[in-house]
């Protein structure tokens, strides 16, 4: 059970160009059962990964206000831990300009029963959704298979912003640790 005002968190990037239009901090939840055959993040499944506090993580994202554009929240899946998601999210939308991104599992239908609907709508610039269908993948426009739907939930965002996203990057951290992240990037992580 994860604590009220904490989010499972498999990964923090700040600087992604890769996870939606500009450049973005993205945020892996960790945690999801809803299986799809072929993930290519099954790292994030488990109910492991770092519990950070939502005031922590918006502080984090808060600090580079002025040097992104937006913010992904994926996973993992973000809509099995929504109350945090959309705690954090609330505070994004209240406290800068940035631009709001979710990749959910869950495919349109279901997320149209969640009680929370008109909060996501409020808090999300787009939401991309559906389960990851490996027979039609994609790996483009931020969808990884072709199933996937996008709801523009403001005007910030067209089909060709997300189109112009590039598939996959290569980040090199100060550290020395190198990501590979993107939509389904072709050598794993
Ligand atoms: S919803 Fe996403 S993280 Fe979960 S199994 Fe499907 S592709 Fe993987």
């Amino acid at each position: 059970m994860t604590v009220p005002g904490r989010l499972r968190t498999h990964g923090f990037e700040p600087f992604s160009v890769a996870n939606g239009p500009g450049t973005r901090a993205v945020i892996w939840v960790q945690g999801c059962t809803l299986g799809c055959p072929g993930c290519f993040n099954p790292g994030t499944h488990a109910r492991a990964g770092e519990e950070v506090e939502v005031a922590e993580l918006y502080r984090r994202v808060a600090a580079l206000a002025d040097r992104i554009e937006g913010v992904t929240i994926t996973g993992g899946e973000p809509l099995q831990q929504r109350g945090a998601v959309l705690e954090l999210l609330r505070r994004i939308r209240a406290g800068t300009r940035l631009s709001t991104i979710l990749l959910t599992g869950y495919d349109w239908p279901e997320v149209l029963r969640m009680r929370e609907l008109d909060e996501l709508r409020r808090c999300v610039d787009v939401l991309l959704a559906g389960r990851y269908r490996q027979d039609l993948r994609i790996a483009r426009g931020l969808r990884g298979s072709a199933d996937k739907t996008v709801r523009f939930f403001s005007d910030r965002y067209t089909r060709a912003d997300l189109d112009a996203v590039p598939e996959a990057e290569v980040i090199v951290h100060p550290d020395g640790r190198v990501t590979l992240t993107g939509i389904d990037p072709p050598t794993g992580w």
